[in-house]
């Protein structure tokens, strides 16, 4: 793999922070766990999705682009990450919301991500759920191709095979990273929803052969749909990449036992996350993804499924100011 070949801008100072979580650890009685910090990504308060708008903007701004389209939930952290990297680059951004969580509730509607999309000057427009949202997005797309603009449709979560040679990059930063500290890291976790952080993971550790298994913590599908959306994403990633003998299917594992009731709908598990790393770390979890991501490992622990001596590394995929958006939930007593 040759990551150099693709056009690429530098959106943050790498690599971000590996840090051993003593505190968490001794709380859960188990593992070493370390987490890696793309939750500091510097732009717009950071989060995963930068990493892929490093390799997305890239090719935007390789082709010209004049205005970034792209969408995603209401409390969406890729739209928020877009829009700020949009202006950095003197671009336009519309971004399409989708009404996908059920609520009234005027926090989750206008507070959090929402309310910086705006400061980013961003345009919005909103769409009822159950749309094929990446087909609404390259529709806008034509539409401000056919009025002279030029154009460039970042799918959601900027999972496509541009977006997931962020997360490549990223497994090749996380095991130097290991190396330079004598850490052996036995098992990386990561919620994943869209798929290209999960996808670029797993093609990154098979193409330099760190075999470092990965598990996919689910927020939305059951596990058969989002295991063969990763692994679709990861073989066409592979592809890209030249990687001989592709993906095996069994190197892409999600659990989606701790989704609860739906895509962004706020679970117990994910409460008690939340509150525990924010109470031992001083570390912030967001509500729709790191937060029920940490549930599940917090509860593969105590089951023993994550076991007692091994050493797993938590990717910390940002999102906090999402918890501006769930104030209601997290200020309700018990
Ligand atoms: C988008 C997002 C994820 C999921 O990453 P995918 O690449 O979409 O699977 C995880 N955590 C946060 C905070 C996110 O915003």
């Amino acid at each position: 793999m040759h990551l150099a070949r693709f056009p690429r801008v530098r959106l943050f100072p790498a690599p971000t922070p590996l840090e051993r979580l003593d505190n968490f650890s001794r709380a859960l009685g188990g593992p070493e766990i370390w987490i890696k910090r793309d939750d500091c990504t510097v732009v717009a308060t950071g989060g995963n999705k930068v990493r892929k708008l490093e390799w997305l903007v890239g090719e935007a701004v390789a082709q010209g682009a004049t205005h970034l389209v792209t969408q995603g939930a209401v409390q969406s952290n890729h739209v928020r990450q877009t829009a700020a990297v949009a202006r950095k680059f003197g671009m336009k951004c519309t971004a399409l919301l989708e009404h996908r969580v059920e609520t009234n509730d005027p926090d989750y509607l206008a507070s959090g991500n929402v309310l910086l999309d705006r400061l980013f000057g961003c345009a919005i427009e909103y769409r009822p759920p159950g749309l094929d949202m990446n087909a609404e997005a390259e529709a806008f797309g034509e539409k401000l191709r056919a009025a002279g603009e030029r154009a460039y449709v970042i799918p959601g979560g900027g999972s496509n095979t541009v977006g997931a040679l962020g997360y490549v990059s990223c497994a090749q930063e996380l095991i130097q990273q290991a190396d330079e500290m004598g850490l052996v890291i036995d098992r990386l976790v990561t919620a994943t929803g869209s798929a290209g952080t999960q996808a670029g993971l797993v093609v990154g550790m098979i193409g330099i052969n760190a075999q470092v298994p990965v598990l996919g913590i689910g927020v939305r599908l059951p596990k058969d749909k989002q295991e063969a959306n990763v692994h679709r994403l990861a073989e066409a990633t592979a592809a890209k990449l030249g990687l001989a003998g592709g993906i095996p299917r069994a190197a892409v594992v999600a659990n989606c036992d701790y989704v609860g009731p739906g895509y962004g709908q706020p679970t117990a598990g994910m409460r008690e996350a939340v509150e525990m790393l924010a109470q031992a770390e001083g570390i912030l979890l967001d509500p729709v993804y790191s937060g029920k991501a940490m549930a599940g490992m917090i509860d593969l622990i105590r089951k023993g499924e994550i076991r007692k001596g091994e050493r797993v590394v938590f990717l910390h995929t940002g999102g906090a100011v999402g918890l501006f958006g769930y104030r209601g939930f997290f200020e309700r007593v018990g």
